[in-house]
């Protein structure tokens, strides 16, 4: 291709900038079309109590289930639907799917735990976000803490506005909680002012734990303080038991990862669920 234009570098890299936003168009038309034919799915990853083995929420994540391209992981295609701004429409979806699952897993008699939803920025500043929150919790007859939004540091970056969505939000009774912890700019004392009920250990710390006592220590501090500072603390991406151990030893009650299960579909997560696994998630206690 370059070829036929000659040696012109220039021409070479334009045609190629336009490949990309060429397939960028088709995949904004794909995403509408995923939304329109259902072609999303959520499946769903238990968070397990360090303490008791037992299930004490459930994370839902988005999946795209595309006709010829197989499963495609959110990383593939949420990047995209925020730019485009199709994560408000995708993440009502989410939302509403999420509170459907949650009421039927409690007609199930599961009634205990709150289910996790993933919201992005730019869906946390929708003007419609909180009547849209509320008017779920109506229809599938859900208490605000059934729900959990899981948000990130960056909307520490416009703080006057995200702590009034914020507010809103806890007058639903909605459990808040901040996913990625660790990785954006926040400090858990700045956070101590805002009504956050937990945090999330991003996935990078728990990874390297048990190889760098350096990590060990900083998953150690974050612990203690959100302790002290009475937030939940729950750590991600838990593949092993060396870290479980770690986790367990310094204090973290809340956990989440590989270890006890991968993101499963719903109709596996009721196999987990009465299958019993839910009470000791396989860890001796
Ligand atoms: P996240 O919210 O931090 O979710 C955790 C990610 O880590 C998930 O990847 C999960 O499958 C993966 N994970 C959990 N435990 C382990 C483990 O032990 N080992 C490894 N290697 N991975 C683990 P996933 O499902 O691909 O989601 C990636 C990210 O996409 C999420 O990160 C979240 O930021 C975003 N996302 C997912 N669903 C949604 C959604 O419905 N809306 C929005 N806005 N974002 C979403
Ligand atoms: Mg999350
Ligand atoms: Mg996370
Ligand atoms: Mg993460």
């Amino acid at each position: 291709q370059a070829k036929e234009r000659g040696k012109n570098n220039f021409q070479f890299y334009s045609s190629n900038l336009n490949g990309i936003s060429i397939r960028k168009m088709e995949m904004e038309t794909g995403l509408r079309k995923a939304l329109e034919q259902n072609q999303l799915v959520l499946h769903y990853q238990p968070q397990m109590s360090l303490i008791t083995g037992e299930l004490v929420g459930i994370e839902a994540l988005i999946r795209w289930q595309h006709p010829k391209h197989g499963l495609i992981a959110p990383l593939e295609f949420i990047p995209l639907a925020e730019e485009t701004g199709l994560i408000v429409p995708i993440g009502k979806w989410v939302l509403r799917e999420a509170c459907r699952q949650r009421k039927a897993w409690g007609t199930l008699g599961y009634h205990d735990f709150p289910i996790a939803v993933n919201v992005s920025v730019r869906q946390f500043e929708d003007d419609h976000l909180i009547d849209y929150i509320s008017a779920l919790l109506d229809e599938f007859d859900l208490k605000g803490i059934h729900l959990e939004l899981e948000i990130t540091e960056s909307i520490m970056q416009n703080l006057e506005n995200s702590t009034i969505i914020l507010n809103k939000l806890k007058e639903l009774d909605v459990l808040l909680s901040i996913d990625d912890f660790g990785t954006g700019y926040s400090s858990l004392s700045y956070l101590k002012h805002l009504p956050i009920d937990k945090i999330k250990i991003d996935k990078s710390f728990v990874d390297d734990i048990i190889y760098h006592s350096n990590q060990g220590k900083m998953v150690k501090t974050i612990i203690d303080m959100g302790l002290n500072l009475n937030f939940s603390v729950i750590a991600e991406g838990i593949e092993t038991n060396e870290q479980l151990h770690f986790l367990k030893e310094n204090e973290c009650k809340i956990g989440q990862g590989y270890f006890f299960s991968k993101p499963i579909p719903a109709d596996e997560m009721v196999e987990y669920l009465l299958s019993g696994n839910e009470k000791n998630g396989g860890i001796p206690f």
